[in-house]
């Protein structure tokens, strides 16, 4: 399931100057920093602009001064003074090019570092309720409009505002009155833009939210694939996909119609005043009251100062564009860090004693508690594991115990030193973790082990391969430790990618080895096999293990057992079952089940008798029904049945793991829960001819052991007195299972 960023106060309502001013305000700091390269840029854009002005001021001179009076000396000297002039407002010209590329790319960079260094920081938290997509177009598409801003500014609005001001001293000094009624220009110029602009920031915003959304919907569908295929969940895909480019239609129309309003407005304001002013100057300078060399350097320079006025609302909707895009950068970099190393903190000596836990409350959310009061201590050298039903907060423990997040209250402690007081770098130093779903890169076997300590040598790396018994098969391979591992290390087994985790573990020699369901998703012989290769590597270390497959942990120095949040139970295994508790009730579970070499799984009678609905029978009948279960095997992410299936078999997940789902009104589906060895479902197919109330899928390679319905009945024919009492069972499952889903 993907998790929805949590909205921000600024993803609701956008200042529309707020991102704006952000932008300027990181190109300023920008400047401040390198204030000798802003100092040779401004001194070369006051020299264009100078030259800018000079050539319609130059009018006045020529008409006035050189060819009406016809003074071939002043005209050369003019003519000369603008080609000198140009030369130099040229090569000012082309070193500010130069000067400002390198300095827009440095703004740039360093904007990219802050955030990429920002994000390295920011907690697992953020990351479960963010999606990928979002996080890398705030990379992509909102820094490329700052990009584009930056990179238009200095032609865009820079120069030409530069330009404005100069020109307007120009033409008050030409003529006043004339100067008065070309000031109008900057009302009718501004007034449209300054209206419409707060809605076109707004709508800039939404519009790069609706691109960031629809990238996402892409990748989830990416991701999704083989749950859309096995669904058939394309049409209705295709159908959500129209919505969200309609909606991105309307949001994109709306951006740019109000970005040519912005301008369109803007060059209708001009062209009132360019007419008034072309009017009142002929008028005057018929009348005598201005020379034709004033008039036609006016007219010039007034040009001038429309362009100028045209680039800079030209460029406003790049910058309302850049502000919006810039919104979205600040918002990831306010996302507060996660943990923090706190001012006095202190690096963790290696673990020599103990890891404590006291009191450790804990909840993703403030609403729920995932950890209630957890309490134990693991003596360094234990090997040591956690086991509980699935989703009683087994996993969160490690997590807490890596520092991938706080405790709400309550303390971990290594040796009596709080890991709040410690420099987390001195923590992850010394632990060593291997997850169900080893990510490994796609580059090769030697380099996907260099992971655990990038400065490892070789040597060191093949002696952590040997240790996880993986350096014969790699040897083995034509390429050896340059064996590329293929996307995601698909080009290896399951079991193989495990070892190279275990090896990329191994490689920072850990104190702690911690493993999160490392082998709950192999099958039988390689995770008998990668069990022995991590006993053997976890000699002189800490063993810390989630499991839910019991047998694995029977030889462990202390088991917990955690339950809904508790800790309910702890001791060694045989201590445990003497409890007759939950561990013993989970251990039950898990009995009673034999794989052959070839895969074949068996299920002995006794251990039917622990199915509710099976109970009533007797010995006899349950000898012959294990004889009529059937091994089927099922790969991971596929469905076993969908809601409304016909129903006709009831299964017993000998190995795996399987969630649970069922259709909501809204068209979406809503986990129920997750089942593995030893749980069973869909028992009311057995006598009953009625549609799958759910949906069942695989989230690992499952083995199950299935009963067809007619064999069943075929046997219970020969036992009135026990269909019967079925059929009773059956109809209480059927009124339990819809109290549920109304629920
Ligand atoms: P277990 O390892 O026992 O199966 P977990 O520790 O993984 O259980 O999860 C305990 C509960 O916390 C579950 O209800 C799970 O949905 C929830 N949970 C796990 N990770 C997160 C997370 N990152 N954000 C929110 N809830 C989470």
């Amino acid at each position: 399931m993907t998790h929805q960023p949590q909205q921000t106060a600024v993803d609701q309502s956008p200042g529309h100057t707020s991102g704006i001013r952000q932008a300027v305000l990181r190109v300023a700091a920008a400047l401040r920093a390198r204030w000798g390269v802003g100092l040779l840029i401004f001194s070369g854009l006051l020299l264009e602009m100078a030259f800018n002005s000079a050539v319609p001021l130059s009018f006045k001179y020529l008409v006035d001064y050189a060819i009406i009076p016809r003074d071939e000396k002043i005209l050369v000297a003019i003519l000369t003074g603008l080609a000198g002039g140009l030369i130099v407002a040229s090569a000012a010209g082309l070193g500010l090019d130069y000067l400002y590329a390198k300095f827009s790319t440095a703004v740039l960079n360093d904007l990219r570092w802050q955030m990429f260094t920002h994000l390295q920081r920011l907690s697992m938290n953020f990351f479960a309720r963010s999606q990928a997509a979002d996080i890398t177009a705030r990379f992509s598409s909102d820094l490329a409009s700052f990009d584009h801003a930056l990179e238009l500014v200095l032609d865009g609005c820079v120069l030409p505002a530069l330009d404005i001001a100069l020109t307007v001293v120009l033409l008050f000094m030409l003529d006043w009155r004339l100067g008065l009624i070309a000031m109008l220009a900057l009302p009718a110029c501004l007034l449209g833009p300054r209206l419409i602009t707060p809605r076109a920031t707004a709508a800039g915003y939404l519009r790069k939210k609706s691109e960031s959304q629809t990238a996402s919907s892409v990748q989830e569908n990416i991701s999704g694939q083989s749950v859309i295929k096995v669904f058939g969940l394309e049409k209705s895909m295709l159908a959500r996909f129209a919505e969200r480019l309609a909606h991105q239609a309307r949001v994109c129309l709306r951006v740019n119609f109000l970005s040519s309003l912005i301008e369109r407005t803007a060059y209708i304001g001009t062209l009132v005043v360019q007419v008034l002013v072309l009017g009142v100057g002929a008028h005057m300078a018929f009348h005598g009251q201005l020379s034709i060399g004033s008039l036609a350097a006016f007219q010039a320079l007034f040009g001038n100062f429309i362009n100028s006025l045209a680039s800079c609302t030209h460029f406003y909707p790049t910058l309302v564009q850049a502000g919006a895009g810039m919104l979205r950068i600040e918002e990831l970099l306010a996302e507060k860090p996660g943990i923090v190393d706190s001012p006095g903190a202190r690096p963790l000596p290696r673990l020599s004693q103990e890891i404590r836990f006291s009191g450790v409350k804990f909840g993703y959310t403030p609403a729920q508690l995932i950890l209630d009061d957890v309490s134990f201590v693991i003596r360094a050298g234990q090997s040591v594991a956690f086991v509980g039903p699935s989703g009683s907060g087994k996993s969160t423990v490690l997590t807490i115990l890596a520092r991938f997040y706080e405790p709400d209250a309550g303390s971990v402690a290594f040796d009596g030193l709080e890991l709040r007081t410690a420099l987390q770098d001195s923590l992850r130093g010394q632990l060593g973790v291997v997850f169900q779903e080893s990510i490994l890169f796609n580059t090769t076997i030697r380099e996907n082990i260099r992971v655990g300590k990038p400065d490892a040598s070789d040597a060191e790396i093949e002696a952590a391969a040997r240790t996880a018994e993986m350096h014969e098969i790699i040897m083995a391979m034509p390429k050896g430790y340059d064996t590329s591992v293929g996307e995601r290390g698909g080009l290896l087994s399951g079991g193989q990618r495990q070892r190279i985790a275990i090896a990329r573990a191994l490689l920072r020699n850990p104190r702690v080895l911690v493993l999160d369901e490392a082998t709950s998703a192999l099958d039988a012989a390689t995770e008998a096999s990668i069990n022995h290769t991590i006993e053997r590597a976890a000699q002189g270390r800490t063993l810390v293990s989630v499991t839910h497959r019991l047998a694995a942990i029977t030889h462990m120095d202390c088991i917990f057992v955690i339950e809904a949040g508790h800790l309910v139970e702890q001791g060694r295994h045989e201590e445990l079952l003497a409890l007759r508790g939950v561990y013993s009730s989970l251990w039950q579970k898990q009995q009673g089940f034999v794989i052959a070499q070839d895969g074949a799984a068996r299920v002995e009678a006794s251990r039917l008798l622990a199915i509710p609905m099976l109970q009533s029978l007797d010995h006899a009948v349950l000898e012959e029904l294990a004889q009529l279960f059937i091994t089927e095997r099922c790969l991971a992410n596929r469905d076993v049945f969908r809601e409304g299936d016909p129903g006709d078999k009831f299964y017993i997940i000998v190995r795996g793991r399987v969630t649970v789902w069922v259709n909501i009104p809204d068209g979406g589906q809503q986990q129920l829960r997750t089942m593995d060895d030893g749980d069973h479902f869909g028992e009311i197919a057995l006598m009953e001819d009625t549609p799958r109330t759910a949906t069942v899928r695989t989230s690992t390679d499952c083995t199950f052991l299935t009963l067809a319905r007619d064999p069943f009945l075929k046997l219970l024919q020969l036992e009135p007195k026990l269909r019967e009492t079925f059929q009773k069972i059956v109809a209480e499952r059927l009124k339990a299972s819809a109290t549920h889903l109304q629920s």
